[in-house]
């Protein structure tokens, strides 16, 4: 740690902008300038740790939507230019991302909302039986339940949780294994590629819900083995609400249209038969989100010409930082799932014995300026597992982050803490 606030000091951009010029983020994101206001008066710089809800849209994907909005006009239908321009950056976009992900030839990218609907999709596309792990998101555990899916429970160990994946799969027939390639608790990371090998030699296919993983590591699907990869743009830097499933396209081409309507159908006669389109049209009926798939497209360019080495290296560097200084403070517990994780994300969810977390994460932005997520984040069963029914604090990074901030958590996090100490040791006034 660089540096020591108090709540007080706190309370004025100069001293804050002392620490924070002491390190640069990795790229520019937008809302790196904004200013907040203080529970006790006065502002100071937002410090956003809360990549893992919704990330800041990158420079280069704002820039991309000022330039598309002025051709703004109906996608697919439309002979002016306006409308082809639409058509053509909305069409274009599936090859960009097709790109980004490492798609096979033969894969379709159908564009939906979010990692939610991707997940809704294919859960209606899947001509078998699915399984998954307790520890996912809701979105990733939902679906699937919806349809009868087989959970398996998670042990302490990858190592042990991936034996029991296997032993699952292959103890009776499967369609789908459906699993996270990166928590979105505790970010830590599953051996994907020996996942897919396990599922294929069990006769099944793999899906990953790539929502945090996509935005912190290249994804290459056709060399992990990956049939179906599911993503939001909001989390890739690209908040302006359209999302992707991407993969094999014969279920998708062979199930009930996700939703009925224009866009989808190749002809419906006057007695009403339709002749449904095949994927992605085929699950992308209405009017489709040009302006969110534009902003997904110049994300993932963006994202493919960054020095990824470079970026996931300042990431470690930051969550070390943070990860050794929370755990420095007394009372303060880091969260893990496992203890042989191959890899983790820019995420670190903690508690702080004694406190509620909505108290830290109240505390954390009335004295210093500081965005965090707190609550069960859609994990409820990982929660109870580890042992945190009431919830927790994460605190999660991004491109945007830097050491600066991170000192910022870490010194705030302390404040807390031996303000409530001090609280407790005071004795109540007496009557
Ligand atoms: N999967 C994971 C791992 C997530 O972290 C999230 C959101 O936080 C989702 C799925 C759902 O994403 P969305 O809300 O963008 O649909």
């Amino acid at each position: 740690m660089t540096a020591v606030l108090s709540a007080d000091t706190c309370a004025t951009d100069a001293v804050l902008s002392e620490i924070c010029s002491a390190t640069a983020p990795f790229a520019q994101v937008s809302g790196s300038e904004l200013t907040v206001p203080l529970a006790g008066g006065g502002s100071c710089t937002y410090a956003n740790f809360d990549y893992a809800a919704s990330a800041p849209a990158l420079a280069q994907v704002t820039e991309r939507v000022q330039e598309l909005l002025p051709y703004y006009a109906s996608v697919h239908r439309g002979a002016g230019y306006a409308s082809q321009v639409c058509t053509a950056s909305y069409e274009g976009a599936r090859e960009v991302v097709a790109r980004f992900v490492g798609a096979r030839t033969d894969d379709v990218v159908v564009f939906t909302r979010n990692t939610t609907d991707s997940l809704n999709l294919l859960a209606g596309c899947v001509p078998g039986e699915t399984v998954v792990l307790d520890i996912e998101h809701h979105a990733n555990l939902l679906p699937w339940k919806r349809n009868g899916a087989r959970v398996v429970e998670s042990a302490d160990s990858v190592e042990e949780t991936v034996q029991r994946i296997a032993a699952e799969l292959c103890s009776r027939p499967t369609a789908l294994l459906a699993v996270t390639g990166a928590s979105n608790v505790t970010g830590e990371v599953l051996p994907i590629a020996r996942l897919a090998e396990i599922a294929h030699r069990c006769g099944a296919r793999i899906l990953v819900d790539a929502a945090q993983l996509l935005p912190h590591r290249r994804v290459d699907i056709a060399a992990l083995g990956v049939d179906y990869l599911a993503f939001s743009g909001h989390k890739l830097y690209a908040p302006f609400g359209a999302g992707a499933l991407v993969g094999r396209a014969d279920w998708l081409d062979a199930a009930q249209p996700y939703l009925a309507g224009g866009g989808a159908t190749r002809d419906v006669s006057a007695a009403g038969t339709v002749e449904w389109a095949s994927a992605p049209q085929r699950h992308e009926a209405g009017t489709p989100n040009v302006l969110g798939v534009a902003a997904l497209a110049a994300a993932c360019e963006t994202l493919a010409g960054l020095d990824s080495a470079g970026a996931e290296e300042h990431e470690r560097a930051l969550c070390e930082r943070l990860t050794a200084g929370l755990s420095a403070v007394a009372g303060v517990h880091v969260l893990r799932i496992w203890s042989d994780a191959p890899d983790a994300v820019g995420i670190v969810t903690f508690t702080v014995d004694g406190a509620e977390p909505r108290e830290v994460a109240s505390y954390l932005s009335d004295r210093y300026g500081i965005g965090v997520r707190d609550g069960r984040f859609c994990a409820h069963p990982l929660l109870a597992r580890l042992g945190r029914p009431e919830g927790a604090v994460r605190a999660s990074l991004g491109l945007g982050s830097h050491a600066a901030d991170v000192d910022r958590l870490v010194t705030a996090v302390a404040e807390f803490v031996s303000s409530r100490a001090d609280d407790q040791a005071t004795p109540a006034p007496s009557r």
